[in-house]
This record gives structure tokens, sequence and C-alpha cells, in this order.
């Protein structure tokens, strides 16, 4: 299938020309026929499938048409979890809406001052990106309002959930028209999710796509046994002389460790920085503003730098300490190998990590390959690797996952 045959208007298609994108992905095949046909929506589809293009473009060409709706104000909704998946989706409705009139974005998130996203919503727009939070803000302001949407899209909206936004989520559904049409993304459609989707959605037509890591071949996935924090850094030293690794993303399960490894890279001269949730979004910006340019080549950061950025030129993901859990992998190793690239993601695992590699393993349907630096083997529990014996663990041993967000 062509995007032609997707019969976008011709602004959008010389957009796509221009991204580079040779045919459409799996999910916009299903999805933009279906939200160019007024239906609502229920998607289970992760980062890396190309979802967001999936409902930015029919969401565009929904904007040629003029409102019906009198006043000014926004006409498409989208709502993302963080801040840095709402830069980056607003970064695409910016990209595809280049030849396009009507099509002005505004992104708003917490995290930074009023006074700039206040001069931004004074001039007219069509697309609102926002975290449920400050749009709450603003709405109760009276600097929103959301009587003029058409559209409603909730992105990544099992994390939304998690991130206890089920309340402001429904606030603002119920400040939209009832006639909207909505649409739901979500790596998972089941509980709290599917739940939610019975009360905002309308006969809802159901896309699943399988989740992103079966697309992710082109990402070789190793694993290093280590017997310990000292071990750990000395693979990573020896794995940062690769001359094939352009730019890298570390991750650690802490703000501090991050900071720390940061530091030691730094003292030995690596061009590295951290990105975490202590930091001001002035900074979080700028630094992968810094990764993006080139400017550094080794970020080290925690899960809060695990979704949202697409980089190209990230040719390595390194688990100095595997996630809690194995969905979090899979949004790690996919900071690499983006829009087709190769890509290499390499996990440290001590003795404790067993049962979470299992369980990475499980949801990956692959088996990390163990790794052996010589000079820098494993020597204690950790060299022996899994035990055979080991029964896979059951869903009910997987951590809790709140903790991931205090990052
Ligand atoms: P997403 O799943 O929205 O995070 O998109 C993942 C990556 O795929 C982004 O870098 C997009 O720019 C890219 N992408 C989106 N649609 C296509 C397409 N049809 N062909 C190739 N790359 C695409």
């Amino acid at each position: 299938m062509s995007f032609k045959e997707l019969q976008l208007c011709p602004g959008i298609l010389t957009a796509i020309e221009e991204s580079g994108y040779k045919q459409p992905t799996p999910i916009q095949q299903q999805a933009i026929p279906a939200i160019l046909s007024g239906t609502d929506l229920r998607a289970s589809a992760q980062t890396g499938t190309g979802k967001t293009a999936a409902f930015v473009l029919p969401a565009l060409h929904l904007l040629q048409t003029p409102s019906k709706l009198p006043g000014s104000g926004p006409r498409i909704l989208i709502l993302v979890p963080t801040r840095e998946l709402a830069m980056q989706v607003a970064a695409e409705t910016v990209k595809y809406s280049k030849h396009l009139q009507r099509s002005k974005t505004v992104c708003i998130y917490g995290g930074v001052p009023y006074p700039v996203q206040n001069r931004e919503l004074s001039r007219p727009y069509e697309i609102l990106v926002a975290t449920p939070g400050r749009l709450l803000d603003f709405i109760s302001q009276g600097r929103i309002r959301l009587s003029r949407i058409q559209l409603l899209i909730l992105d990544e909206a099992d994390r939304m959930l998690d991130m206890g936004f089920i309340e402001p989520v429904e606030e603002i559904a119920a400040a939209t028209p009832a006639t909207r049409q909505t649409l739901m993304f979500s790596a998972t459609l089941k509980g709290s999710v599917l739940n939610l989707s019975k009360r905002l959605l309308k006969n809802p037509m159901e896309i699943n796509i399988e989740p992103a890591i079966e697309t992710h071949d082109h990402i070789e996935q190793r694993l290093h046994y280590v017997d310990n924090i000292d071990h750990k850094h000395n693979l990573l030293e020896h794995l940062l002389t690769d001359p094939t690794m352009n730019q890298v993303i570390i991750f650690t399960a802490t703000k501090h460790l991050a900071d720390d490894v940061a530091e030691k890279l730094r003292d030995i001269g690596h061009n590295a920085a951290a990105l975490h949730g202590d930091m001001n979004q002035r900074q979080r910006t700028r630094t992968i503003k810094r990764l993006r340019t080139g400017d550094i080549r080794v970020l080290v950061a925690t899960d809060v730098a695990a979704r949202g950025i697409d980089i190209l030129t990230v040719s390595h993901v390194i688990n100095f300490d595997l996630p809690m859990c194995a969905e979090d992998y899979v949004h790690r190793i996919g900071r690499t190998g983006r829009a087709g690239a190769k890509g290499v993601a390499t996990s440290f695992a001590s003795h404790k990590d067993m049962s979470v590699l299992k369980q990475i393993e499980r949801f990956t349907k692959q088996r990390l390959n163990p790794h052996v630096i010589p000079g820098l083997e494993p020597k204690g529990k950790a060299s022996s690797g899994r035990p055979s014996s080991s029964r896979p663990p059951q869903r009910s041993q997987w951590k809790p996952r709140y903790n991931r967000y205090k990052v």
C-alpha cells in the first residue's frame, strides 16, 4: 500500500515524501482510513511502530476542512503523559504540516514557566499537544477552551493512567464536545485502560499491532554478566572505546547513579551528560538538544528518557542497570535503531537480575546472547549465567510499576 492510496491531501503527501517514508507502516495502513472515516478508535501500538504519524496525518487532513463550530480555539487535542513525549509529538505535527494552512501547533507541559506558553496560546492555533496537569491549569485560568475540539487523541494512555492522570484525563474529556471523535493509543488495552476507553469512546474500532519488539530485528541485543558495580564500570569503559559507537544512551536505576556515572565518564575524557527527573525542564531540553546536535556522545539517563527520544544517530543503548519491568526494556532499547537504522543494545546483569532477565526474554520472545570480553569475564555467582532449571517467573512476581516514574 502507498501513502497516495490513503487519500491524504497533497501537502501532507509532500511532507511524507520529504520525511523519506516509502510506505505506511501497519498501524498507519489500518488507522489512517479508520480515522478519516470518522470512527472512534482504540489501538494497541507501541513507540517505534509509526503510531504518531498514524494519528497526526489524518488529524492534519481533517483540519483542511473549515470547522463548522464558531469562535476560536484548538480543533485537535493530543494528550500525552510526559513533557518529552509532548515535544516529540509536537515536532511531528510541525514536520507534517509544513505545507499546510490552518495547522498551527501549540505544545504545553509542566515544569516550565507559564509566560512563554501563554504567549503561544494568545495566537491562533488549531492543534494542542498537552500533558494533563498543565492543560487543566490553563483551563482553570480560562486561557484554553476546548469547546471546538473535533478530535481528542490520548497517546500512551496506559502510561497516563500509571502516572495517576485518570481523573485529569476524564475532566479534560468532559470539557470537550460530546460530538468529538476520540482515539486512544496505548501499549496495552487491558484493565483500567480498557475501562477508560469504554467511558470515553463510542463504538470504537480496535486495532492491535504487535509490540514494537517484533520489528526490532535491526537492534542487536547483547548481555554481559557482571559481578558488581566496579565490574560494570570497567565493562562500560571498555564498551565506550568501540569505534562504531556513534552516540550512546546509558540507563541507570537511579538519578544519583546517572549523575555519578556521567561524572566518572567525564573524568576520563568522555563527552557525557546526565538526564533525569531532578533536572528542571530547561536543563533537560538543553541536554536532549546537545545529544541531538552531537555535542554530547554519551547520555546517562534514568527511565525518564526511555520514551520519546527519537534521535537517529544514537547507535547504542547500554542498560547499566536492568529496568524493573520488561516493557521498559523494550522502550529503552528502542532509543537506538530509530527509523530502521541498525542499533546495538547491551545489558549488564548480575545474579540478582535473573528474574527480571527472564521476564524480559519472555516478553520479547528473544534470548539475550551473553558476551564476554577477554580480561573482563565475570568471576562470581554471575559467571555461571542462569541456572538452566530456573522456573520462568510468574506475572505476580513482577515488580510494582509505579516506582518507575520516580526517576
Ligand atoms: P513512533 O512509533 O511514532 O515513535 O515512530 C517511530 C519512528 O518511525 C519515527 O522516527 C518516525 O519518524 C518513523 N516513521 C513513522 N512513519 C514511518 C514510515 N511510514 N516509514 C518509515 N519511518 C516512519
